[in-house]
């Protein structure tokens, strides 16, 4: 799992259009998506390209090399959500980036954040991404890495939010996988909102649930904002749920 955000300051909407009627296969063998043509290929021969690519470049080219190639792919991704800006407002149209990078089965994209104003060229976006292919492979052939390493992926957003906007937006992975942030706080609270969503939906849930806390979680500074985040996606009001805080080792 990967956090993000854009860097520059500029935050919260979403498309709920199912963008795979978008997808194509046609019997003369090609794969189309909106105008352009795709390509599905395996997960484990792209990223024992990558590894090549890594080993022979050395890392810090390999990134710049997967960064431009994310972005390219962003840019591209991007005339679909303009073209959609014509019918949805901004905040939708642009979620159709993020709807189509989880289509194309690169990251499942949740929004925090997000506030843009296109006529004045504001943006701020923060998203957290979940099942991150580069980052699961990444992991596997080099372990743990000292800083972020979706770089196709920081691409793709960087060059569909400034495609889309208009003007140079950069994101920056704020927390990734691959680097040894397992997120750990995210996905228990994470999974006793979903447990608790689920309770619900059949008519049992509970009055709490009990999340234990370890120590440093309460110490990044972050514990708070990360529940907020947790409650939002998890589309659970936070009188939905109580917390029980357990000091664990
Ligand atoms: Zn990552």
């Amino acid at each position: 799992m990967s956090k993000l955000r854009s860097v520059r300051r500029g935050a919260g909407g979403g498309a709920g259009d199912d963008l795979r009627s978008a997808v194509h296969f046609s019997e003369s063998g090609q794969i189309w998506l909106h105008e352009h043509r795709m390509l599905l290929v395996h997960a484990e021969a792209q990223a024992s390209l990558r590894r090549e690519l890594i080993d022979t470049l050395g890392m810090t080219r390999a990134q710049g090399l997967f960064t431009r190639m994310g972005y390219a792919s962003g840019v591209r991704d991007a005339e679909l959500g303009r073209q959609r800006a014509q019918e949805l407002t901004d905040l939708d149209a642009f979620m159709t980036g993020p709807q189509l990078h989880t289509l194309e089965g690169m990251v499942q994209v949740s929004r925090v954040k997000l506030e843009l104003d296109r006529l004045a060229g504001r943006f701020h976006g923060e998203f957290v991404w979940e099942s991150s292919w580069e980052g699961q492979w990444h992991r596997h052939y080099y372990g743990i890495h000292e800083e972020p390493v979706c770089w196709t992926q920081i691409g793709y957003v960087s060059g569909y939010a400034s495609a889309f906007m208009g003007r140079p937006i950069l994101f920056q992975e704020t927390e990734c996988s691959g680097s040894g942030d397992a997120l750990i706080a995210w996905h228990v609270m994470r999974e006793a909102c979903r447990q608790q969503a689920r309770w619900r939906a059949g008519l049992l849930a509970p009055r709490w649930v009990g999340v234990p806390v370890a120590r440093e979680w309460l110490l990044d500074g972050q514990f708070v904002d990360t529940w907020a985040i947790v409650l939002a996606t998890s589309g659970l009001a936070a009188a939905d749920v109580e917390l029980i805080f357990k000091e664990t080792n």
